[in-house]
């Protein structure tokens, strides 16, 4: 199956897409890589989830990635005797380290570890920022606050803290187990952590992932922008967790960020993936708002490698058509006259790599003879990563022998992954390459495709070549 855009679709499954008919009809429709969130999955889930898309992808014979998002420190209050209480602004209010049910002047926060993190004057929002708290003492054991603005709280709505560097790692327990769980299945491509603050968080989870997932690190807490080029170093990807990151920041805040985070991942080479309430009025209506249609074309025009539905196919009422919607945006949005001029303007120079070197090459000589597609040979994927950060306007074909590898690239921008065995001469790679292209879909008996690989063929990261040949009169072999 041969998509007709660049920028990838990344689908939360959730209770109105848990079935394999449905998950293969999101798949069809156009998502290429499926979000599992650990906030509302418990293993047995994450397990047939993974199973089922697994099944899918047999089927359909394309690979397929799998993100098993992190709950990460999200801070919830505990409930309420009457599970929910009405305050009124000015009035004072506490959290506290008693577990029994709250009322109208206090609420338990079992979290004891941020209690001496939180200082006089930082703003506690509750529930998205419904409610804002100002806290004005903290002992150690509870913070008392005045209430600023907002009315209602309710059993455990979620404590946002964005004046407060939290004494917290990028995993809770909990996290720790989802994580085990996660690596078990051997079967997920990426994780993504929550509410990182500091570049110590991925580090210290790299150690546990030992390289069987890549790390997707979620923008959403101020904290992570002040160090962002260390975050983005160390990980293999970035989330604009626009969702959190407009309750943390002001929200006007969040267009100018999402900016920044994309230019910066695109410098890096590092996939960036735009996410929440990008069709959000899809969750209940077959088609979105045109506000929301040109938020997914900002991201596309913007050279995101991806683009992501939460609850519209998760829990909507309309989760395949979301993705068909999104696809369809982005298939005009990439061939909108501008676009090439728009993308184009953030290119960054190669770095001084054999692979970037050849990656600026073979697409200037794509471009310059109108090639029908650039193929990539990439065993861990590195190559296929910088032949995208070229933003070609030609296909790539990515080949791997590697199916992780394979999966892993689904989130990158342009790139059409197949799993192959290494080329066993130079022969056999370009036989091969013209082959999976005429088969895939990407040219015709005559077209000319530009190769880069490395030789002696299967060594990683030695790309050093690059090769044009013509796809053969009977489409199998290459001249
Ligand atoms: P979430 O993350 O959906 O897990 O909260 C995304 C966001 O905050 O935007
Ligand atoms: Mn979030």
């Amino acid at each position: 199956m041969k998509r007709l855009r660049k920028v990838k679709i990344l689908a939360t499954l959730g209770p109105s897409s848990s079935d394999e008919e449905t998950i293969e009809k999101l798949h069809e429709a156009g998502a290429d890589l499926f979000r599992i969130n650990m906030s509302h999955s418990d293993h047995a889930t994450l397990r047939n989830l993974v199973d089922r898309i697994r099944a899918v992808e047999k089927r359909c014979g394309r690979p397929i990635g799998i993100l098993a998002d992190l709950q990460g420190p999200k801070l919830r209050v505990g409930r309420f005797a009457d599970s929910a209480v009405e305050l009124e602004p000015g009035q004072t209010f506490t959290l506290d380290d008693k577990d029994t049910p709250g009322d109208v002047s206090r609420v338990f926060l079992p979290h004891p570890e941020i209690f001496a993190a939180v200082k006089p004057g930082h703003r506690l929002l509750i529930d998205d920022g419904r409610l804002q708290l100002k806290a004005d003492a903290c002992d150690g054991k509870s913070i008392t606050c005045t209430v600023v603005s907002g009315t209602k709280i309710s059993d455990r709505k979620g404590v946002s803290l964005p004046d407060s560097t939290l004494p917290v790692g990028a995993l809770t327990e909990k996290d720790h187990k989802d994580l085990e769980a996660v690596l078990a299945t051997r079967n997920v491509d990426w994780v993504a952590l929550s509410f990182i603050q500091r570049p110590d968080d991925l580090a210290a989870v790299r150690k546990i992932a030992r390289g069987k997932v890549g790390l997707m690190a979620k923008i959403e807490k101020p904290q992570a922008l002040e160090q962002i080029d260390e975050i983005i170093e160390l990980s293999d990807a970035l989330m604009v967790a626009r969702g959190d990151l407009g309750v943390e920041l002001p929200i006007e805040a969040v267009p100018g960020i999402q900016k920044q985070l994309i230019r910066a991942c695109r410098r890096a080479g590092k996939p960036v993936v735009v996410a929440t309430q990008m069709l959000e009025s899809m969750i209940s209506a077959p088609v979105p708002t045109r506000a929301e249609v040109s938020d997914v074309a900002t991201a596309v025009f913007e050279g995101a490698d991806a683009v992501m539905l939460s609850a519209e196919s998760a829990a909507g009422d309309y989760p395949v058509e979301a993705v068909s919607m999104m696809g369809a945006i982005a298939r005009q949005v990439e061939k909108d006259p501008n676009f090439p001029g728009i993308i184009y303007a953030q290119r960054s120079e190669p770095q001084a790599t054999g692979a970037d070197a050849i990656s600026l090459a073979g697409r200037q000589i794509a471009e310059t003879l109108n090639l029908a597609v650039m193929v990539c040979y990439t065993s861990s994927g590195t190559t296929g990563l910088r032949a995208s950060r070229e933003r070609p306007q030609v296909p790539i074909i990515a080949l791997s022998p590697v199916i992780e590898t394979a999966r892993r690239l689904s989130v990158v921008w342009g790139l059409h992954c197949v799993v192959t065995e290494d080329a066993t001469d130079l022969d056999d790679m370009v036989d091969r390459a013209c082959r999976i292209a005429f088969n895939e879909g990407f040219g015709n008996p005559g077209d000319r495709v530009i190769i880069s690989a490395g030789v002696p063929l299967g060594t990683p990261g030695a790309t050093n070549m690059l090769r044009i040949a013509y796809i053969g009169s009977d489409g199998m072999s290459g001249i």
